[in-house]
């Protein structure tokens, strides 16, 4: 027997496919490859280091990340997408050569008024719908012309807006409108312009633009709920596996697991798996959530827990202590076992947490 932990095993040359499969969706834009929240579980600093020559820029949500990321190295423009949050940051910014995108006015103050060792680039966030943040359209003309006169900030600045609801195929209207309200507002304005996340670069090419900024679909999953990765050419990039640690036989009538949630309505084999919430597998995945062991698809069975998951593996068959069980990965899309668990795939390949052993392949 040779059993071990959970492993998130990280394709490398999957992620550089799928980065591949944005540009040839998106020829004539360059990419802003998105790594916030750790490359989304993937591991920032070995994905950025892979697409080092493919990417354009990077893109995270927090100081810290792209911090980390100048740190290990990496020298490309980082765009942070929230910005910055005072005046100490904003000369950090200027000084490592981030881009900082400005999504309020009190952002633009601090721009005024903050001297910078370094002159910086702009991007402006602009709220075409999401209503979170991002200047509303009314206000543009006066944010660029506020920017405008800002000695240490690069002139022309560039423009930006998020999409709420580009993975919703059914609400292309509201879409098609956020991309007619941005380009209303930036037309002849600004520089380099950016709309698309992974939804968009996928299904509204017309929004492609100056910049794409991808970040779901590198990793291999799409951003929309009734589709897997492999329907648009995406090859998913981490297999989430760790192995059975015991088999036992199992009475018809028996329970499994913390509160006796399923029982058994035949005699079978219970396969004990190592993994649990601790690693970050959902404690909320179903009886029927499916894993795939030797290739062939089992349910699990009774309540995930900490450290241990219970599979129904049928009264026959070869599966032996030590082999390994694939969560999800190739052959079982983590799209499928989100809608399982009632969330998506985002959710589930960012939330693991450090129990797991990451091993990369090129
Ligand atoms: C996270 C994020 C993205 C990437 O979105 P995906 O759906 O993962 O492709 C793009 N732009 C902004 C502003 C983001 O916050």
């Amino acid at each position: 027997m040779d059993a071990h932990g959970a492993i998130a095993r990280i394709s490398l040359a999957a992620i550089k496919h799928n980065l591949a499969q944005a540009k040839r969706l998106a020829p004539y834009a360059k990419v802003i490859a998105i790594v916030k929240a750790n490359a989304y579980g993937h591991g920032d600093l070995k994905v950025a280091a892979a697409l080092e020559d493919e990417a354009d820029m990077f893109g995270v949500a927090r100081f810290e990340e792209a911090q980390k990321l100048r740190a290990a190295g990496i020298r490309q423009p980082i765009l942070l997408l929230s910005g910055f949050l005072n005046a100490k940051q904003l000369q950090a910014c200027a000084h490592q050569q981030f881009h900082v995108c400005i999504h309020q006015f009190e952002q633009l103050a601090l721009l005024e008024t903050t001297p910078l060792s370094a002159p910086i680039t702009v991007w402006l966030k602009i709220d075409t719908g999401m209503h979170r943040i991002g200047i509303s359209p009314e206000q543009v003309d006066l944010a660029l012309s506020r920017l405008s006169k800002i000695k240490q900030v690069i002139q022309p600045v560039n423009a930006m807006s998020h999409f709420a609801r580009a993975d919703e195929p059914k609400q292309r209207a509201i879409t098609e409108a956020a991309i007619t309200c941005f380009n209303q507002a930036t037309h002849g304005k600004v520089n380099d312009r950016a709309l698309c996340n992974s939804a968009g670069v996928l299904a509204f090419p017309k929004a492609h633009s100056d910049f794409i900024r991808p970040g779901i679909m590198l990793y291999g999953i799409t951003p929309f709920s009734e589709q897997q990765g492999s329907d648009v050419g995406l090859r998913p990039a981490m297999d989430l596996v760790s192995s059975l640690i015991a088999i036992r036989q199992h009475s018809r009538g028996e329970p499994v697991g913390y509160a006796g949630t399923w029982v058994s309505p035949r005699d079978t084999r219970i396969g004990v798996i190592a993994i649990g919430y601790g690693d970050g597998y959902p404690r909320m995945a179903p009886s029927g959530t499916p894993v795939l062991i030797n290739g062939r698809r089992y349910p699990l069975v009774g309540r995930v827990a900490m450290d241990m998951a219970t599979v129904d593996l049928g009264p026959e068959g070869d599966e032996q202590v030590g082999d390994e069980v694939l969560l999800w990965g190739q052959g079982l899309p983590a799209e499928e076992i989100a809608r399982h668990v009632n969330t998506i795939a985002y959710e589930l390949v960012t939330r693991l947490t450090s129990r797991p052993r990451w091993e990369y392949i090129e």
